[in-house]
């Protein structure tokens, strides 16, 4: 393919593009295909002739296609959204084709001045102090690491990365039960090691982190002669919107002087709505805060925004500058490489200042408004049924249910095979979580192209299951 072409075929994806997304009702939301069925379907070596964009395209069309699940489509129902609205598709269109490595300030500076710009529109947004700052990663998972190893290294006066964690004293990291999996990673791959993170009881309609039991947790641990070194706490969890009294946490945290960082992957976005505003009190007493405007906002995936109170904590973490990589001859300037993991930084800022600028913060929040209450009605809506248990009240839209039978013990395996069934006819999809022991299904609404009558189909097909249950 040369630039030429590229023309003749970057038009017609744009147009295939913008067609499969304004048709996508007309698709099974999830996959219906069978494990190894692209695999399959593709040659078993690799071209020695080049072949025609027009062939590759076509097979993309014909293999590929059947084997996506369709993220973008208005009924999907499951996790979280991972909303590409056209505006940061378009800009990434932009990013990939001029192909920058932007890890250093001179390896692009508007790449670094930009998303240091658009850190402080969100900061300013989401109603955070003046004063953080931040970075942009992949995922909320690096951010937490990233989170973590800052803990580890300021816990042990910044000797871990240096002499290792043998020798030194054991370090402890607090979170409710209700954390997501990611933190668990970060734990493991900070060295802190699983038996360390003290899973702290949640109390309460929305399973809070318990604070009484958070102190006694870490003046205990003290006695005994760990180390504790940080807190994580979360607005709001995946699997049933839990979340944490920060300003509670928070107290506690800087009290004991322990570094505070809350997981708001999914629903930071929604903070840019005022009345949302109140699950985020007290969130200027965390160290580092992370949300994923990859998820509900409309950033195409992937988007992280991590806030940091003192840049230089996270520097001393994770930076390190050979000789290769020094920047000679300017003053002033920041290297946003110096608060990753990853050396190689992509120019995601980029989709963020199309996004918000061409649908502005209002255009973003009454997609929030509209989906979190379209989800209430449904809820109050199934709430009526026959057969259905609710399970966990709507937080942000997200809640959980069940099917039941009053003359069935196999309530959990009756879910299991609803939500398969549901899944497999495609025209919603669900996805589910446990609650204590019980098998439930999630319900969160959040695709941007979702409209009212979606709920309506989402209504009836549960209707259908309760009345079959
Ligand atoms: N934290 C929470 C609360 C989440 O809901 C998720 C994903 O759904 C994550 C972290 C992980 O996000 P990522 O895929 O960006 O690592």
């Amino acid at each position: 393919m040369d630039w030429d072409e590229y023309i003749k075929w970057g038009k017609e994806a744009v147009v295939w593009g913008s067609e499969y997304r304004k048709n996508l009702r007309n698709y099974p939301v999830r996959s219906q295909n069978k494990p190894g069925e692209t695999f399959n379907s593709i040659p078993s070596n690799p071209p020695e002739n080049p072949e025609s964009i027009e062939q590759i395209f076509d097979d993309f069309k014909k293999i590929i296609l059947p084997g996506v699940t369709h993220w973008q489509h208005p009924r999907f129902f499951a996790y979280f959204p991972a909303n590409a609205a056209p505006a940061s598709v378009f800009a990434e269109i932009l990013t990939n084709t001029m192909g920058l490595q932007c890890m250093l300030w001179q390896t692009s500076p508007s790449a670094t001045e930009l998303e240091e710009k658009v850190i402080e529109w969100l900061r300013i947004s989401l109603d955070i102090p003046e004063g953080f700052g931040g970075i942009i990663q992949d995922t909320a998972s690096s951010a937490t690491l990233t989170a973590i190893l800052t803990m580890r290294e300021k816990a042990l006066n910044w000797k871990g990365n240096k002499v290792g964690l043998s020798g030194q004293g054991k370090l402890r990291i607090y979170a409710s039960t209700e954390n997501h999996s990611s933190l668990d990673k970060a734990i493991w791959f900070s060295g802190i090691g699983e038996d360390n993170l003290v899973r702290v009881p949640v109390y309460g309609a929305y399973r809070s982190m318990d604070p009484v039991a958070l102190s006694d947790a870490i003046h205990n641990d003290r006695k005994k002669g760990f180390i504790p070194a940080g807190i994580v706490g979360v607005t709001c969890g995946t699997s049933t919107g839990s979340y944490d009294n920060l300003d509670e946490i928070g107290t506690i945290a800087n009290n004991e002087n322990l570094y505070f960082h809350v997981d708001a992957a999914w629903a930071g976005s929604a903070i840019i709505c005022d009345e949302y505003k109140y699950l985020w009190q007290g969130i200027g007493k965390a160290d580092s805060i992370v949300f994923n405007p990859h998820k509900w906002l409309g950033a195409q995936f992937d988007c992280s925004v991590h806030f940091l109170k003192d840049m230089n904590v996270q520097k001393n973490t994770l930076s390190l500058t050979p000789e290769y990589l020094k920047t000679s001859g300017v003053e002033g300037i920041t290297n946003l490489s110096d608060y990753t993991i990853p050396l190689g930084r992509r120019f995601r800022a980029l989709k963020l200042w199309f996004l918000i600028r061409s649908e502005g913060l209002s255009g973003i929040r009454k997609l929030i408004r509209d989906h979190i209450n379209w989800s209430e009605e449904l809820f109050h809506k199934i709430k009526l049924l026959n057969n259905i248990e609710v399970i966990t009240e709507p937080v942000l839209g997200l809640f959980t249910f069940r099917f039941i039978n009053q003359n069935s013990e196999n309530i959990n395996e009756i879910n299991e095979k609803i939500v398969k069934e549901i899944n497999d006819e495609g025209l919603i999809y669900l996805t589910p979580t446990k609650v204590g022991e019980k098998f439930v299904i999630r319900f969160m609404a959040g695709t941007l192209e979702m409209e009212e009558n979606d709920i309506d189909v989402a209504y009836e097909c549960i209707k259908e299951k309760s009345e079959r249950t």
